[in-house]
């Protein structure tokens, strides 16, 4: 094996890039000692530490990334050599997460950090064309210097296979669309698309409840409900990039109709809608926000559609838990708002259906809350980005 310190400084090699990336990929993530805050600066050690190569070559990688703008390296006082940072003007990378009742835009760093976001209300999925249109005059109020922007995440409520939502009727007028090509081209730089819970995953592991777990779930429970897999820390996808689908699983086949024409599926006790419509003579034209108020506020019937929501969740969850073993479960998406009110009649549920091994698992209520996809797709954008290429 060749030794990767003795290539020379200037080096164009496979060698030399891999190294390149290695540290590029250490910069990416936050700095040592604070773990918070992805703009604390690494030092020379720490990287040579992180990477497994010797000081001389770090030293001479910052020195050359340094002179090409990707970094900027201070002097340091200390004994551990100068600090280390991603320049400032490698650009910026855009979080879009569309839903069906929201729109929401975020500019990041291309450390995945959300430096400014925005959240706006619509009354309906948008088509696929004004609904990107939207998210770059967002993005331009947000960041009027949209040169800066390298690549755009896009995080789609609906199983997302080659880019293209192919399930009918999940994300109405989305169908057979190829969303990558179409926000490449609204937005003028390259795109990437996932699934809004695995972008939910992907916050949580990265920068949420779950971080430092290997295997972690994130349910994301909304008008639908879906899940993003975490196995040995990447998103797992399965064949065809519709792992963690578990909104028709069935929970009783002789249980209520679902809109998926099955009966008894997840969905069809724990969503937003069926909650608020299990509600309409008791609260009558109350939206979810209400249903959670009326909760807070000691309204039986509303305690009680949440617990029975909450409950179906939990048995479903335990199906998962006895499935892969994940070390944390985190609920996010609107019906995670309920708080309490939601995760401890899940509780509940996954600890009647879990293995007693499996009981243990915590379930948690997501960090980011409403923002967990817009986050997830910051992450995504941003480690989507080859640093060394033309800004
Ligand atoms: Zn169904």
């Amino acid at each position: 094996m060749s030794d990767p310190d003795a290539q020379p400084a200037r080096s164009a090699g496979p060698l030399r890039w891999a190294n390149e990336q290695r540290v590029l990929d250490v910069l990416r993530q936050p700095g040592d000692g604070d773990g918070q805050d992805g703009h604390v600066p690494h030092t020379q050690a720490d990287i040579a530490r992180a990477t497994g190569l010797a000081r001389a070559t770090v030293s001479n990688i910052v020195r050359d990334l340094s002179a090409r703008g990707l970094v900027e390296a201070k002097a340091g006082a200390g004994r551990r050599g100068s600090s280390v940072r991603l320049s400032g003007s490698v650009g910026v990378v855009l979080g879009v997460d569309f839903g069906h009742s929201h729109l929401s835009v975020a500019v990041g760093d291309l450390t995945g950090n959300v430096i400014t976001e925005e959240r706006h209300a619509v009354r309906s999925p948008l088509p696929p064309l004004d609904a990107l249109r939207r998210a770059r005059e967002i993005a331009e109020h947000l960041h009027p210097d949209l040169s800066e922007v390298r690549t755009i995440g896009l995080g789609l409520p609906a199983p997302v296979i080659h880019d293209t939502i192919g399930t009918p009727a999940i994300f109405p007028g989305w169908d057979d669309v190829d969303a990558r090509s179409l926000a490449s081209s609204v937005f003028g730089v390259p795109a990437l698309v996932e699934n809004d819970a695995n972008l939910g995953a992907l916050a949580e592991h990265r920068a949420g409840v779950a971080r430092g777990a290997r295997h972690a779930v994130f349910v994301k429970v909304s008008s639908g409900v879906g899940a993003g897999l975490i196995l040995d820390d990447r998103v797992f996808h399965g064949a065809h990039g519709t792992a963690g689908e578990i909104g028709h699983l069935t929970l009783d086949d002789q249980g209520p109709l679902c809109r998926c024409g099955s009966r008894g599926c997840l969905e069809a006790y724990s969503s937003t809608t069926v909650v608020t419509e299990m509600l309409a003579d008791q609260l009558p034209g109350a939206g979810f926000d209400d249903v959670v108020e009326a909760a807070e506020g000691g309204n039986g019937a509303a305690r009680r559609a949440l617990e029975d929501a909450g409950l179906h969740l939990g048995w479903a969850i335990a199906t998962i838990v006895n499935l892969i073993n994940p070390e944390i479960v985190i609920i996010g998406g609107e019906l995670a708002k309920a708080g309490d009110h939601l995760l401890e009649p899940a509780r509940v549920g996954l600890r009647r259906h879990a293995l007693d091994s499996a009981t243990s698992t915590p379930l948690r209520a997501s960090e980011f809350g409403e923002r967990a996809s817009l986050v997830g797709a910051v992450l995504l954008a941003s480690d989507g980005t080859d640093l060394r290429a033309p800004a």
